[in-house]
Order: structure tokens, then C-alpha cells, then sequence
């Protein structure tokens, strides 16, 4: 059953009615960089309400749960960022749990959406899903060309599947259910803990230990694997033009250009510099380099908007460092 929200965007008298928006995953990285974009940015717009949802107010493992948020919150649109996410040693250790918890979150928020007659949901997908195998650079045609690397299956597979739902849903239901695809975001509020986090905050967290112990600094891997970083609030800006702006179905690439790629050796010499650490840099080649690249190419974004400024990553990664 679809459940019309008591406001909506078209009245039908066709002038437009206030936009409720929904942000699940509200208090992670990128949910809070939204929610100080929308706060002290482009502001609350007139006639746009913003729910950030966290998941101690809702379990999206639970259809139920997620049924509830929906009916409680009554959104018009959806930020869909929720997700079991880490970084590339979680992924390998746990590809199970990150396809199962993933392909239920993406399924309970989607059709709550539908049921619920959510009018645009943008979901969350990575760079890291694309096909291990590949030519470069890699654009949004290529999603489900091959298998992903093999570190991350679980959690690739299930996020392509929200590409295939989003489809389906547009098919069925003429809805316009999008994604945008990142590269490796950093920023304020990110998961430093080492085991679990991304390659960023990992090596910050490790750097600050490695400098206050005295001992030496332990990179994972060759330090030769490419990325592409971009900042979380640029992010955030981004996502903010998707839901407003950007009326495809089909997933859109969110990345700074190719020529703004660093090997992890470069994010390694940023971190080491920001802190000051004058100890042993130690590259552990025993640990997997992951995808050595993924090379992601922002042509389509550069169609939309030319003009747009990335933040550079020095500067990043400074108002990083200050933030923990
Ligand atoms: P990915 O970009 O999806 O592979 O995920 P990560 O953000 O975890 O980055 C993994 C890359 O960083 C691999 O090439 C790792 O070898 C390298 N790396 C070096 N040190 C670390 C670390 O402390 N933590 C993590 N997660 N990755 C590290």
C-alpha cells in the first residue's frame, strides 16, 4: 500500500509544497557533514524540513523499525547513506555480513520509501564496487561489468544491487530513486579506529600513537595503491545538488578529477607532515594492498557543474586533524 504523505511537494493546485527530507545514516561521516552544510551553508531553504536519522533512534536491519521512521518522519525525499561500512581489513575479514546487512538495510529503506510515496531517493553507493578487472578511467556505465575485487564482494554486490533496484523501481513505478557513487571520503566525524576504519583515519589515528609511544609508524601495504580523496563536506555540497538539482536515474560519479589521484605513500607523507612525526615509516607488505586502483573519472559531474571547487586535500586534511 502506498501511503501518501500528508505534505507534499505538488499540491494539486501544482504549486509546491514543503520538502521533508530524510537523511538515513544522519550521524556518520557524511550525514554530518549534510547536516552542517544544510545548517550553515545554503541553509534551511524555505518549505525544506531535514530529519537526520541515527541508529540508535531506528534499526534498518528492521522492516518494521524502518517502517516506523518513515511513518513518524513522513518524508518527501530520502538521503539514503546508511550502511555497514569499513575499510578495506573489515571488508576482508566480515564479506558476509556486509552483503547480508547491507541488502536488507537498502531493501527495508527503499520500499518504505516506495510504500510511503517518497518522491526521490539518493543512495549511497563507492568507487569500490566497480569491477576489479576493468579499462580506466572508470565511469558510471561500467558498474556491472565484472566482478568487484575480491576484498570487498559483500559489501560491491550488494551495493550495485541498489543500482538494479533503482531501475526497477523506475520501471514499475516511474519513481525517481538515484545514487551517487564516491570516492574514499575523509573528514570530521569519520571512524578512526584502525582495525575497523579507512585508510585516512587509520593513519592518523596510527600516526598520533606512533608519535606519542616514540615507536615507529606501521603502514598496511605497499603504500603504491591509487585513490582518490574527497572531503567530506565537498560531499556534502554535492549530495545537496543531486537531490535538488540532478533528475537521473542512473548513478552519477562524485570524484575530483583523475589527475587529483595520490598513491596512500602521498596520504602517508600528508599525515606524517601534518603531526610532525619524525619517527620510522615502516611499510608492511605482508598486508594487502587492496584494489591497487580504481581510477574514477568525473567527466559527467564536470557536465553539471564545471565550475565546481574541490577542497584540495592538504586543506582537507588539515581541518581534519584539528577536528579529533
Ligand atoms: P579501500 O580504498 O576501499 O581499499 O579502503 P581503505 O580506505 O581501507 O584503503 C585501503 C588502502 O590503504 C590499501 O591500499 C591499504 O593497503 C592502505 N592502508 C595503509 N595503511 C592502512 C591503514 O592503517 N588502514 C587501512 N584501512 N588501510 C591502510
Amino acid at each position: 500500500m502506498i501511503i501518501r504523505p500528508s505534505l507534499s511537494v505538488f499540491q494539486m493546485d501544482g504549486s509546491v509544497g514543503p520538502m521533508r527530507v530524510l537523511v538515513t545514516g544522519g550521524s556518520g561521516l557524511v550525514g554530518r557533514a549534510i547536516e552542517r552544510v544544510v545548517k550553515t551553508e545554503s541553509g534551511e531553504r524555505e518549505g525544506e524540513e531535514w530529519v537526520f536519522l541515527s541508529s540508535k533512534e531506528a534499526n534498518l536491519l528492521s522492516a518494521e523499525e524502518t517502517r516506523a521512521a518513515f511513518e513518524k518522519h513522513r518524508p518527501t525525499h530520502v538521503i539514503h547513506l546508511a550502511a555497514m561500512v569499513g575499510g578495506l581489513f573489515r571488508n576482508m575479514r566480515q564479506n558476509l555480513d556486509f552483503w547480508r546487512n547491507n541488502v536488507h538495510i537498502n531493501d527495508n529503506v527503499l520500499q518504505a520509501a516506495h510504500e510511503f510515496g517518497v518522491v526521490k531517493v539518493v543512495s549511497c553507493l563507492s568507487t569500490c564496487i566497480f569491477p576489479d578487472k576493468t579499462t580506466y578511467p572508470i565511469d558510471e556505465t561500467m558498474i556491472h561489468n565484472g566482478p568487484p575485487h575480491e576484498s570487498n564482494f559483500g559489501y560491491a554486490y550488494a551495493k550495485r544491487m541498489i543500482d538494479v533496484q533503482n531501475r526497477a523501481y523506475f520501471q514499475q513505478y516511474g519513481v525517481q530513486y538515484t545514487a551517487v557513487i564516491p570516492t574514499n571520503v575523509f573528514g570530521p566525524h569519520d571512524n578512526f579506529n584502525i582495525e575497523d576504519g579507512h585508510v585516512l583515519p587509520g593513519l592518523i589515528h596510527k600516526t598520533y600513537l606512533a608519535k606519542k609511544e616514540g615507536k615507529p609508524l606501521h603502514v598496511w601495504g605497499s603504500g603504491r595503491a591509487l585513490r582518490q580523496f574527497i572531503y567530506s563536506l565537498d560531499l556534502a555540497r554535492l549530495f545537496l545538488w543531486v537531490l535538488r538539482e540532478y533528475d537521473e536515474v542512473e548513478p552519477i560519479i562524485l570524484s575530483v578529477g583523475e589527475e587529483d589521484e595520490l598513491t596512500v605513500k602521498d596520504a602517508v607523507d600528508a599525515v606524517v607532515e601534518g603531526f610532525g612525526f619524525k619517527g620510522e615509516v615502516i611499510y608492511d607488505t605482508s598486508k594487502s594492498d587492496g584494489q591497487i586502483k580504481k581510477t574514477a573519472n568525473n567527466a559527467k559531474l564536470r557536465k553539471y557543474l564545471p565550475d565546481f571547487k574541490f577542497t584540495p586535500f592538504k586543506q582537507g586534511d588539515q581541518h581534519k586533524r584539528c577536528s579529533i
